[in-house]
């Protein structure tokens, strides 16, 4: 019998299958196997339809060699692979067709003239996203922007003064100017996500039908984790291929890590900058000192601005506390606030939390904000805030506590030490830093959320219930403290 297009690409999918076994594989051959439609076989080139051009780029740089195989087992060793692409149409409205010599010839492109594609895209079209809002047809999502950082209560200072002015360029004509991407980079605490967010509500302020979504880079890690493992990746891929005004904070966050998430981030930013959509990134660093990020991504990110957030001069942190002051309806002496602004100059998180730690210790003991007050709260606050504890710190400090090599951590043993470590690991991880279960869980040997909540319980319980480990954990909290 007569090989056609069906049966050859079903031998293929066979061969495919059979060597794409285990639980992770067979959710992976659902989500990139499975949608693919063979259109056509011409001699001995198959053409195979992918819904959309990241699609495509995913399978040559993940499964070409598995294709490869396949191709050859079904139909020879001069078979060849075409791929037709599905554009989106939510940016171009005509169905276009792209075929891709594949197999070899991967690196060129030609426009196909002549194949006509059947957009059959049921299950393409759904944009399932915690952003959606249910019920409403043209996409409509929530911008999660925060309504108190606006441009508006952002003190302008020498400090930030480039990037308040092209953020407010950029509100005025998202896409249209030469930041593109904009990217506002400084220390912790020095504003950023304020800008950002402020940016993104005066955009919406002045263009009410403009979709903007605020994002951080660990929820979009894990929304691609998660489409990943619910089989939704090309899902996902859309709908942020669907924003005008897409703000990512704190991309420092994917350096050393993350590798499918920036891949993914590079194919949406390519589509978007294409269309003039606008991209807003915020990072600690600059683009040229950001290590462990794709290259790629990075040289995009040096296409627009980059501008950088300092730290306020005196003048401007007395400006901030004043506005702080004013919008909590509180007096204080001006001996205090230039105190205050003159002993925390690092940053201006520190100088709100100052302010804030006074008030309420003033209230608490019913005592006046005196400038012998302020010094003995700043004394103690700067002091206190002055590490951040992040999640490798403590798998660093529990391994040496335990004199376990740190990538033990990493690793699927089952051995008990290891698991013990791992399980406090996970607890002070949940205790001390603001990350999800998800993304603890991720970091300390890629693990899901529920195993990370079960360690947290379980220390919890020996911590109650068995003397030795209750001195561990006392020991190492002291070691946190130090
Ligand atoms: P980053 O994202 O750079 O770590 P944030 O944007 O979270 O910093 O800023 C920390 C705090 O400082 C926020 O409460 C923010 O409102 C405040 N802040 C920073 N810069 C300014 C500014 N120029 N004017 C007013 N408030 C500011
Ligand atoms: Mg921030």
């Amino acid at each position: 019998m007569e090989k056609t297009y069906k049966t050859v690409w079903d031998e293929c999918l066979a061969f495919i299958k059979d060597n794409m076994t285990g639980k992770e594989n067979e959710k992976a051959f659902s989500t990139w196997f499975e949608p693919i439609v063979p259109v056509k076989l011409e001699g001995s080139t198959l053409t195979i339809q992918v819904p959309s051009q990241f699609f495509y780029e995913w399978l040559e740089l993940n499964y070409v060699g598995l294709l490869k195989d396949a191709i050859r087992l079904a139909l020879g060793n001069q078979a060849r692979l075409q791929y037709s692409i599905i554009m989106d149409t939510s940016i171009s409205e005509s169905p276009l067709t792209t075929s891709i010599p594949s197999v070899g010839h991967p690196s060129t492109v030609n426009r196909a003239k002549d194949v006509p594609v059947n957009l059959n895209r049921d299950g393409w079209r759904e944009l399932p996203n915690p952003f959606v809002l249910p019920g409403i047809q043209k996409m409509r999502i929530n911008s999660q922007l925060s309504d108190s950082y606006t441009l508006h209560n952002f003190i302008e200072g020498e400090c930030n003064r480039l990037a308040r002015a092209a953020g407010y360029a950029l509100a005025e004509n998202p896409g249209r100017t030469a930041f593109n991407p904009l990217m506002l980079y400084g220390g912790v605490g020095l504003g950023k996500t304020h800008l950002a967010n402020a940016i993104g509500l005066k955009t919406k302020e002045l263009h009410p039908e403009i979709t903007v979504l605020y994002v951080t880079s660990e929820q979009f890690l894990q929304q691609f984790a998660d489409a990943g493992r619910n089989g939704t990746t090309s899902d996902f891929i859309h709908f942020y291929e669907m924003v005008d005004v897409l703000i990512i904070d704190d991309i420092q966050f994917w350096a050393n890590k993350a590798t499918r998430t920036q891949e993914a981030f590079f194919h949406i930013f390519n589509t978007l900058h294409q269309a003039n959509k606008q991209i807003i990134i915020t990072s600690d660093k600059a683009p040229s000192e950001l290590q462990g990020l794709e290259s790629r991504l990075v040289s995009r990110l040096k296409w627009g601005l980059a501008a950088e957030l300092q730290a306020p001069d005196v003048e401007t942190r007395m400006r901030i506390l004043h506005q702080k002051l004013a919008n909590d309806g509180v007096e204080m002496p001006d001996d205090v606030i230039e105190y205050i602004a003159y002993n925390i100059n690092t940053n201006v998180r520190e100088l709100e939390g100052a302010l804030i730690s006074l008030i309420a210790q003033s209230s608490l003991n019913h005592r006046d904000i005196t400038l012998d007050l302020a010094r003995q709260m700043v004394d103690k606050f700067v002091k206190s805030t002055n590490r951040e504890v992040t999640i490798d710190y403590i798998q660093k400090v529990v391994c040496d506590y335990f004199n376990i090599p740190i990538d033990s951590i990493q690793s699927r043993t089952r051995k008990r030490e290891i698991v013990q470590a791992r399980q406090l690991t996970m607890y002070f991880a949940k205790k001390m830093t603001k990350s999800s279960l998800a993304i603890i869980g991720l970091q300390c040997g890629n693990k899901d959320h529920a195993t990370v909540l079960h360690a947290c319980k379980t220390v919890a319980n020996l911590a109650e219930t068995d003397k030795q480990f209750r001195f561990w954990i006392e020991d190492l909290e002291k070691k946190f403290k130090e």
